[in-house]
């Protein structure tokens, strides 16, 4: 029983350059967040958003056009126009 022992050369993994996918899309962060909600108007803070009546103060609604929505607990509010 004659095995051939083929040794395998440790190096045949040769390095492949991987292609670095380089630049990915940079996505660009939303800029929605605290800034859109709040507003500075001169020394007071002026809340653009209302808040949640089911959820509470710190709780804001998205604003919809038409409506509002709390991402909390759902809660919408059309708005009276
Ligand atoms: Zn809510």
């Amino acid at each position: 029983m004659a095995e051939k022992n083929e040794e395998a050369p440790a190096e045949k993994a040769a390095p492949k350059a991987a292609p670095k996918k380089g630049k990915r899309e940079k996505r660009k962060k939303e800029e929605k967040g605290i800034h859109s909600i709040y507003k500075i108007e001169g020394e007071k803070i002026v809340r653009l958003r209302p808040t949640c009546e089911r959820c509470g103060p710190g709780y804001f609604m998205a604003d919809h056009g038409d409506r509002y929505s709390c991402g909390h607990c759902g809660f919408t509010r059309y708005k009276h126009t």
